[in-house]
């Protein structure tokens, strides 16, 4: 897998390419990051990236032409890399207008082989540039952010620990929350050593080594966190063929 990222910040993504589950996967090959700064596509002395918006209001528009060309060096270079058809690698903006993105979101870009995103800064992007180029626009969630990086950073991480052999136990991800094959429950309550600490201790169940009555401890513990906390995900789960079948 690989993402290219269009970025005024390369240097943010260090923390992904270096740091923990993902930097240790990224040192075993099991993906690959470029890292393009739309500055190097331009050809003024001011490496200007950005202009005021026409019709007047404050702040920045991110120019069309620097991101343009700054795509274009990521598909030439995805192409030399994998022989990849440059022209249909999905072009992800993300943008406080996309869908949002969740675990059935992620799940479905582990299959796939990547992107090209998009990281807008100051007010936004040009129109004409998403218009022409994006495939696909990505929210986090109902607040701003001061730009993509963190944003693309999050999609990534979601993505990324649900490649074939980035986790150590690949059981984790497939107990963690939000799994539609699981029915897309919260995750239930993890305990460790010492078995009791400050006068509290582990529930009797995990320490009788009988897994069938664990798994059923843990299930019925995921429900009722799932329906305190967010009885939605209840409403919204799918049954466990229809989860199984999609894509
Ligand atoms: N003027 C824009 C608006 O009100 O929708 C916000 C621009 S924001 C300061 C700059 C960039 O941060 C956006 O172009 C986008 O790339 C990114 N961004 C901000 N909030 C985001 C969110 N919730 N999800 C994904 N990206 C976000």
């Amino acid at each position: 897998m690989r993402f290219d990222l269009i970025t005024l910040f390369p240097d943010m993504f260090a923390a992904l390419r270096d740091q923990g589950v993902t930097g240790r996967a990224h040192a075993r090959g099991l993906w690959s990051l470029g890292v393009w700064n739309p500055r190097d596509f331009t050809e003024d002395v001011h490496r200007t990236v950005d202009d005021r918006p026409y019709g007047g209001g404050p702040g920045m528009v991110m120019m069309a032409e620097p991101l343009a060309r700054a795509v274009a060096a990521a598909r030439a270079a995805r192409h030399a890399e994998s022989a990849e058809d440059p022209d249909r690698v999905p072009v992800v903006l993300l943008s406080p207008a996309g869908r949002r993105h969740d675990q059935r979101l992620a799940q479905r870009w582990a299959r796939s082989s990547g992107a090209i995103l998009i990281c807008g800064r100051y007010e936004g992007v040009d129109q004409r540039f998403i218009d022409r180029h994006v495939t696909e626009e990505l929210s986090l969630g109902d607040y701003v952010l001061s730009g993509g990086e963190l944003a693309a950073m999050v999609v990534m991480d979601s993505v990324l620990r649900l490649l074939p052999g980035v986790l150590h136990d690949a059981q984790s991800a497939e107990q963690d929350s939000f799994n539609p094959a699981l029915g897309g429950l919260l995750d239930s309550p993890h305990y460790t050593r010492p078995e009791v600490w400050d006068g509290v201790p582990v529930p009797e169940v995990l320490l009788s080594g009988h897994h069938a009555q664990i798994a059923e401890w843990r299930r019925r513990q995921s429900l009722a966190l799932t329906l305190a906390r967010r009885p939605d995900l209840l409403e919204a789960a799918p049954a466990k063929d229809e989860a199984d079948g999609e894509d």
